[in-house]
């Protein structure tokens, strides 16, 4: 009995409530996990990191209820697309990341636009027979060329997002030097 319960306590502190994935905490020590083995093997890894489009409008029209359904779901979609070896984390509220290991930049695009793609043809449903489609901007930073420490890949897959939101959202971008 005792042991389920502390089973369940340490569940409790690496997973994020609402999806169940991966919460922020978790994801950097993964980072680092995977970073020091990629490191040490000499292999490529990349970062992936989906935010949604105009999420607070679909929350302001639908409501939070449906907008939490639309995170849970999005979550089960992309763990159901990604590898048992990858790590999908809630990085934050409606942001999400994905550590590749062993995958380079070019796999990493394809892989992420696989993702984009399954999210936009996917109607999710938001309750009272009601469903909507809902598209994500993905940006991808990859080691060793674009940085070696957890933070800076981090921030240069954010950076990547940024670039895919400003070029019109819905799409995938590579970190590049300019942005
Ligand atoms: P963009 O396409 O530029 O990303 O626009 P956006 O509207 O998605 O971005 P913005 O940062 O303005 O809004 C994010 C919204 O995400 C605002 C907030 O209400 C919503 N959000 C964040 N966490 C949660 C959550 O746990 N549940 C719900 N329902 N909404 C959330
Ligand atoms: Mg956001
Ligand atoms: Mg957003």
């Amino acid at each position: 009995m005792r042991k389920q319960y502390e089973k369940k306590l340490k569940h409790l502190a690496v997973h994020d409530g609402l999806t169940g994935l991966v919460n922020h905490l978790e994801f950097y020590h993964r980072l680092e996990k995977e970073l020091n083995r990629a490191r040490r093997y000499n292999s490529p890894l990349s970062l992936l990191m989906a935010d949604i489009d105009n999420f607070k409008q679909i929350n302001d029209i639908h409501g939070h209820i449906a907008g939490d359904k639309i995170l849970k779901k999005l979550a089960k979609l992309i763990k159901k697309a990604v590898r048992q070896t990858d790590t999908a984390a809630r990085y934050g509220g409606e942001e999400f990341t994905i550590i590749l290991p062993m995958i380079d930049m070019q796999e990493a695009l394809a892989g992420g636009e696989r993702i984009r793609d399954l999210i936009s043809s996917q109607p999710i449903s938001i309750g009272k027979g009601k469903s909507i489609h809902i598209t994500v901007s993905i940006g991808v930073a990859a080691y060793p060329q674009n940085a070696t420490a957890a933070a800076k890949l981090v921030s240069k897959a954010d950076k990547a997002l940024y670039r895919a939101k400003q070029a019109g959202k819905n799409q995938v971008q590579a970190y590049k030097n300019a942005s």
